[in-house]
């Protein structure tokens, strides 16, 4: 079997509720990259990547770009494991993470769909019938947060993401962070994350202020070594996210012992094969993992659901639905949440197919 094409689409995805972070990094409309990478058996392989703006060093329409000069490295490949394909472009065009995410995502699919196998079981095999998903709270006033918090709960969440800094002073924060616990009882798990926008000082301050209360914080400086010194100043558990995105700073993390759990974005670190294999580091380094992806529909999602089931449920802090706060879906049969977890699709490979009426016409084929 050979690639025979590669075609590409961008589409726009709104999201149902518009969704502000720290510096001024908001997700309305965002436009996500689909890939199809065709074969001369007639099976096609899907991969997505949706980079949201000004969130990390990506952009949606830098995929393109990069898809077209990996061209002869895919073009005439045979697909049937990911690997040996991901490793020739890494020799062929070094860095580019995002764009390489969505290549190997479709190489998997391709595996699995002619192993007629879904992917969950190529990847080693499903340890969870379903995973806990946590709920991502837009950065509004506090008492709105604590609405939506309220409203997750009612339907099983049992995780919530607060979103902190879009207001500029840290006093909202605290209310925010205190807000949010209150309405969702003891129990579920409330971490505030500022997505780098905060600077250490500010950071301890709100910190130290919620410290009597069950709370972890997530990434809210830009270094890891910031981070860091938030933990030590506050005692609070830390999340990293934006600053942990290959090995390097995975260890780096673990070393300076502020990696009580970590974000594992498929694109961050260049799709399934590479977020593996920070998953087995961090199933080494002790950090809890949450297995995920920046922003994206069905594609992507269905993508790090197969991830994640593969991953011992007692590692795996929780997952996320990001088609359920977009629209449009690609596949309208693809997974939902249900009672604040979710399971992956069942069908060979991705298990999700695109509906051919929203993709349109290609913005790129090449062949
Ligand atoms: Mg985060």
């Amino acid at each position: 079997m050979k690639v025979s094409a590669v075609r590409l689409w961008h589409l726009p995805l709104k999201s149902h509720e518009a969704y502000h972070m720290a510096d001024g990094k908001t997700c309305d409309t965002v436009e996500t990259v689909v890939l199809a990478l065709d074969t001369d058996a007639g099976v096609t392989g899907w991969g997505e990547v949706c980079p949201i703006p000004r969130y990390l060093p990506a952009y949606a329409r830098g995929v393109q770009p990069a898809i077209a000069e990996l061209a002869p490295i895919l073009l005439g490949s045979d697909p049937i494991g990911p690997h040996a394909v991901m490793s020739k472009a890494d020799a062929w065009l070094q860095g580019h993470a995002y764009a390489k995410s969505a290549i190997d995502i479709a190489l998997w699919d391709l595996t699995a769909k002619v192993a007629a196998l879904p992917l969950y079981r190529v990847l080693g095999g499903r340890q969870a019938d379903s995973m806990p998903l946590y709920h991502s709270i837009t950065c509004i006033a506090p008492d709105e947060m604590a609405r939506i918090a309220r409203e997750a709960r009612a339907q099983g969440i049992g995780q919530f993401q607060v979103k902190l800094g879009a207001s500029g002073d840290w006093q909202t924060d605290v209310e925010r962070l205190t807000e949010v616990r209150k309405a969702v009882g003891p129990g579920p798990l409330v971490y505030g994350d500022w997505n780098m926008g905060a600077t250490s000082l500010e950071a301890t301050r709100v910190g130290r202020a919620v410290c009597d209360l069950d709370i972890m914080l997530e990434q809210p400086c830009r270094t890891i070594a910031e981070c860091a010194r938030v933990r030590d100043a506050t005692g609070l558990p830390m999340k990293l996210d934006e600053a942990a995105f290959d090995t390097e700073t995975l260890l780096e993390g673990h070393a300076r012992a502020c990696m009580d759990a970590v974000a594992l974005k498929l694109s961050k670190f260049g799709g399934i094969s590479a977020c593996r294999a920070a998953r087995d580091l961090c199933l080494h380094l002790g950090a809890r993992m949450c297995i995920e992806d920046t922003w994206g529909s069905d594609i992507a999602t269905a993508a790090l659901l197969h991830l994640a089931v593969t991953t011992p449920p007692s590692r795996l802090l929780n997952t996320c639905d990001l088609s359920g706060y977009v629209g449009p879906r690609l596949d309208a049969k693809a997974p939902s949440r249900e009672g604040g977890r979710i399971a992956p699709p069942e069908g060979p490979g991705l298990g999700v197919e695109p509906d051919p009426d929203i993709l349109g016409d290609p913005d790129l084929t090449l062949e």
